[in-house]
């Protein structure tokens, strides 16, 4: 899979893609991550991404041109055999869009290739959502300066789904799968048994996690989850 992200500012999301696991898949050749500067498909010399709004009012619009040429130069990709089609999913980011859920980044982690737009300042022409775009998500009823930090959740959501990727622990995550598919978020506790704070409170961890009684632990746990579909 391959997930591409068009923005003004590609150092904050390589950075993140430089950490953790994301860098361990990459490295295993599971998936590739690649920021786009959007000032690279502008063809004048000033290289400009955004203009004033019609109409009036504050701030700066993000253009149609630069992201319909990033969006066309980025789906060329061919599949390996002439009669496969790349599935492919271009989004926007907008506070306005359909909310992101667990769902979705079940149903993008089976495409070969995600591309995604972040905007920025005002917003973007509504010529990108209408016609550039086969989705406009939001990651929740609050405004953020800038979609990278939305296109780097939907990333770690959907890579973190692709086999191999949370590495050996491929058996833990089939074990917290439901049968309609959700994922069984329940709590969890490591060592010690008891934190004893400054002023003597002691946290203990539930007795039944200590049991060794796996069947108790197993209803314990449906008990206290809640399930992510
Ligand atoms: N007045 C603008 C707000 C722009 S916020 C409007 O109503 O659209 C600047 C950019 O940040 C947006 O274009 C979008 O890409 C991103 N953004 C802000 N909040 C977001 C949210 N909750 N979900 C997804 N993207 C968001």
């Amino acid at each position: 899979m391959k997930i591409d992200i068009i923005t003004i500012f590609p150092e904050i999301c390589d950075f993140y893609f430089k950490q953790s696991l994301l860098k361990k898949a990459q490295e295993a050749g599971l998936l590739k991550l690649k920021a786009h500067n959007l000032r690279d498909f502008t063809v004048d010399k000033r290289r400009v991404v955004d203009d004033k709004p019609f109409g009036g009012g504050r701030g700066m619009v993000l253009k149609f041109g630069p992201l319909y040429k990033a969006v066309s130069n980025l789906s060329k990709r061919k599949a390996q055999s002439a009669r496969l089609k790349v599935k492919r999913k271009v989004i926007l980011f907008s506070p306005r869009g359909k909310k992101f859920n667990q769902k979705m980044a079940t149903q993008w982690s089976k495409l070969d290739q995600l591309i995604l737009i972040c905007g920025r300042y005002e917003g973007v022409d509504e010529r990108v959502a209408k016609y550039l775009v086969d989705d406009e998500i939001s990651i929740g009823d609050y405004v953020l300066m800038g979609g990278e930090l939305p296109a780097l959740i939907v990333a770690e959501t959907v890579v973190r789904l692709l086999p191999g990727v949370v590495g050996h622990s491929e058996n833990l995550v089939s074990e917290r799968i439901t049968k309609s598919k959700g994922f069984l978020e329940y709590p969890q506790y490591t060592r010690p048994e008891i934190f004893t704070t400054k002023d003597g409170k002691k946290l203990k961890v539930p007795k039944i996690l200590l049991s060794g009684n796996h069947k108790n632990i197993e209803a314990w746990r449906q008990k206290n989850s809640k399930v992510i579909e």
